[in-house]
């Protein structure tokens, strides 16, 4: 197989990154917007050891679940990769991709629970960061940083649509100087903004924290958007991909957004990782609640616990939280939170997981049930060999993604620990992104209790 080569081919897979997977020659070939079932011609773009990579240039047979992408920037931006197909095709996609996972790489063969669907998969997203370069405000193109300027995303909530135009037109007016990542040099790196139900967040993440007109920028935004509530500035003077510095200042009104869910409220400062959608958040957490099943006597360990949002959505079910996050201004919010809440039975520690864990052991702390909610790269060894060490009833494992599920739960599960239930939910519609929550057992006839 060469470069410029024309197939025609059936598409019988997909990745994990929502191409579609076919074969021409004996070769797999990847080929981004097609849909299992489809028969389409193809143009090849490049030829790997492996697999090659295959441009879709007609569809001769169209799959039944083939739309119309409803977002004009679908085919350019990276950031959504299934507009091309509909809702179900899309969770039925989600479901395959943790059964996959979990069988390849955690031999975990059960089957899982149907996935949890959104009612929106539209304008579902509460917090934006959207690159700043010289070619405007928008998203990168996928797998680069070219930037496609985005007037309107499907995705995000729809107030962004006029911040990003009253930020763009104090750029042109005031002549504030983009970033240029390769040179490293320019102002103005991202728009980040949040918005809770309490009112909605402007951060501009700049190179230093002199940037002049700023209090025009204020008044431009409040003037658009009264339910603006605070003006910041996030300072991240570095070489790197990562969009977030240390250091924030505020410009102008408050640096705490509040967001309630059901009775407790929680304070989320802008470093601090919240969930992007609220109605799949609250449907998760009930799903982890089910599968934690507390009667009232548990102490609970809520290990990368944020702001303490699951930890705090349980408490008065449990007899104690302790909760352990690695982000200062994360644990501060937690213990505020729990104050707000009226907990008294909640307990944080700011550090590495991993570090922290056995520290709480060592004071005499055990718990009943185990909530883990890593980041994408899942959970450290050492934390998992920990928890194994205190023998929990139950493990309830929440994660953003499957590959790291299946590697932690066939440790877990080597060690022990069955999976009972496991349920995706889908947190992020029209992209490959799945979160997806697991029950997990102690198995008594291998370990018996101590
Ligand atoms: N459970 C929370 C947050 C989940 S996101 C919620 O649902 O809102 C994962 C969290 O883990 C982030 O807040 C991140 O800062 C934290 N984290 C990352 N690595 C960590 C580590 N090694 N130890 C403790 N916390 C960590």
């Amino acid at each position: 197989m060469r470069k410029n080569d024309q197939f025609q081919i059936e598409i019988t897979g997909m990745t994990d990154n929502g191409e579609g997977v076919g074969r021409a020659e004996g070769m797999a070939v990847f080929v981004p917007y097609t849909i299992v079932g489809e028969t389409v011609r193809i143009h090849i773009v490049k030829v790997l050891k492996n697999y090659a990579v295959g441009k879709l240039i007609e569809i001769i047979k169209p799959s039944p679940h083939r739309v119309k992408a409803e977002c004009p920037n679908f085919y350019q931006c990276g950031g959504c990769q299934l507009w091309h197909m509909d809702y179900a095709e899309e969770l039925l996609y989600k479901e395959r991709k943790v059964a996959d996972c979990l069988k390849r790489i955690g031999g975990i063969e059960q089957p899982i629970s149907p996935i949890i669907g959104a009612d929106e998969r539209k304008y579902y997203r509460n917090k934006s960061q959207f690159p700043v370069t010289s070619d405007g405000i928008g998203m990168y193109a996928g797998r680069s940083h070219r930037l496609i300027p985005i007037d309107h995303c499907m995705i995000q909530s729809n107030i962004t649509e006029g911040i990003i135009s009253t930020v763009r037109y104090w750029i042109a007016a005031y002549g504030l100087i983009p970033y240029d990542e390769k040179k490293n040099c320019g102002q103005l790196r991202h728009l980040y903004i949040r918005e809770t139900d309490e009112g909605i967040m402007v951060c501009l993440v700049v190179t230093d924290c002199k940037i002049p007109n700023l209090d025009c920028l204020v008044s431009l935004l409040r003037e658009n958007n009264p339910q603006i509530c605070s003006v910041l500035l996030n300072i991240n003077p570095h070489k790197t991909n990562v969009i977030l510095g240390k250091e924030t200042m505020t410009v102008w009104g408050k640096e705490e957004l509040k967001d309630h869910l059901g009775d407790v409220v929680f304070s989320i400062s802008p470093l601090s990782f919240y969930q992007v959608n609220k109605q799949q958040m609250q449907k998760l957490y009930d799903k982890a609640g089910e599968y934690a099943a507390l009667c009232g006597k548990e102490v609970v360990w809520d290990v990368y616990c944020g702001i303490g949002t699951i930890g705090q959505y349980l408490a008065k079910h449990c007899r104690q939280v302790v909760g352990i996050e690695i982000i200062e201004a994360a644990v501060k919010n937690a213990r505020e939170n729990a104050k707000q809440n009226k907990l008294n039975n909640t307990e944080y520690y700011c550090g590495a997981a991993e570090k922290i864990a056995p520290q709480i052991i060592a004071k005499g702390n055990r718990p009943d049930v185990v909530i883990l909610d890593p980041p994408r790269k899942g959970c450290d060894k050492v934390l998992l060999d920990t928890v194994i060490t205190v023998n929990p009833q139950k493990i309830v494992y929440i994660s953003c993604k499957p590959s790291t599920l299946a590697r932690d739960l066939k440790y877990l599960n080597a060690r022990g620990y069955t999976a009972e239930e496991i349920t995706p939910v889908d947190m992020f519609p029209a992209t490959t992104h799945v979160e997806t929550v697991v029950k997990l057992v102690r198995n008594k006839q291998k370990y018996p209790v101590q």
